[in-house]
């Protein structure tokens, strides 16, 4: 199954009821979304109403005078949409007769439409087979293929238009407003919900725990730091190892024990004693330094060897399990 098939079943069951859709009428859907460019969808709903029971056509907004216009507007603020919103229907009746043009190639010359809303209009109104890649596209295509492109870039921007045309499928509307609704609902900007999100088989971010780190505004960004102290067990040519957890930075491969934080010398024996290791000996303390993508690890690495005991929960390294090279430098 492909990630827009689930967004679609998802859409299906999930979708949010607002006035303007199931209307697939194109005034309609520019209304709305010249409207949504500004404020939330359930904010809205009151203004949307508002306006299409005074203006309920293309043409009456055309004819529309300012003053009424604005009266309409407020409280919407952004007052330069509303005159373009007008300018738009304007053009609308005399350069095509009253009726939208069909296609988001021909609808982006409009007045005051942009990619986006053409996109919308010509896919939820007449079918075409055109994204609408607006910020909650980019942080979900983003976050899905944990791209670290710099969304603010039009190029970016263009790139994942390319991308998202070639997948539109036969409900180019529903899969555009099924966007909306995921970047709306789920894939929130700073709280991802991503326990209850359609796409979470198929997002990169989220197997890893890097839904913070995306999208990529452009921002410089600082590493998170984090000191830990890792426990290096020999025993012979061997030492003490366990997997890592299924989800989040290496998931899946395998580790050497460790502690959040640089421990002291009394947190050291008590974190042995704690994981049933029997040092032989002393140990020693050495520093490494592990840099990811996101995060910097500053390791208190302590090397000691043990007797070859059963430890509960960990094993002996044979040779054959996946150490990253965090730990490696640990061991050298
Ligand atoms: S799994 Fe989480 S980060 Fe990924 S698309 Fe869904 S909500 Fe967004």
């Amino acid at each position: 199954m492909e990630f827009t098939d689930a967004l679609l079943q998802w859409y299906d069951r999930h979708k949010r009821t607002l006035p303007w859709r199931g209307v697939g009428d194109a005034y309609a859907v520019l209304v709305s979304e010249i409207m949504l460019q500004q404020t939330r969808a359930a904010a809205v709903i009151p203004y949307y109403s508002r306006f299409m029971a005074e203006l309920p056509t293309v043409d009456t907004l055309a004819a529309c005078d300012e003053e009424r216009l604005l009266k309409l507007w407020e409280g919407l603020g952004y007052y330069s949409r509303a005159r373009n919103l007008k300018k738009c229907a304007q053009a609308v009746v005399s350069e095509h007769g009253g009726a939208f043009p069909r296609t988001a190639a021909e609808l982006v010359q409009l007045p005051g439409v942009g990619p986006y809303t053409a996109g919308a209009i010509a896919s939820i109104a007449f079918g075409e087979r055109a994204p609408a890649v607006d910020g909650n596209v980019l942080r979900v295509m983003a976050r899905l293929l944990e791209d670290d492109g710099n969304v603010t870039d039009q190029r970016i921007r263009d790139r994942w238009t390319g991308y998202l045309q070639s997948r539109m499928g036969d409900r180019p509307g529903d899969l555009n407003q099924a966007f909306m609704d995921l970047g709306s609902l789920v894939c929130l900007p700073k709280s991802p919900q991503c326990d209850g999100c359609p796409l979470s088989g198929f997002c990169g971010a989220f197997a890893h725990g890097t839904q913070g780190d995306y999208p990529n505004r452009g921002e410089k960004r600082t590493k998170r730091q984090e000191e830990l102290t890792v426990f290096a067990v020999r025993s012979g040519d061997s030492f003490l190892i366990r997997r890592r957890p299924p989800k989040g930075l290496l998931s899946g491969l395998y580790e050497l024990p460790n502690r959040p934080g640089h421990l002291n010398r009394e947190e050291i024996g008590a974190a042995l004693t704690e994981l049933g290791v029997r040092p032989l000996g002393a140990w020693e303390i050495v520093h490494r330094q592990h840099i990811f993508t996101h995060v910097v690890w500053h390791m208190q690495v302590v090397r000691l060897n043990a007797e070859r005991a059963e430890v509960p929960g960990f094993a002996w390294y044979t040779g054959a399990e996946p150490l990253p090279e965090a730990f490696l430098k640990c061991l050298k």
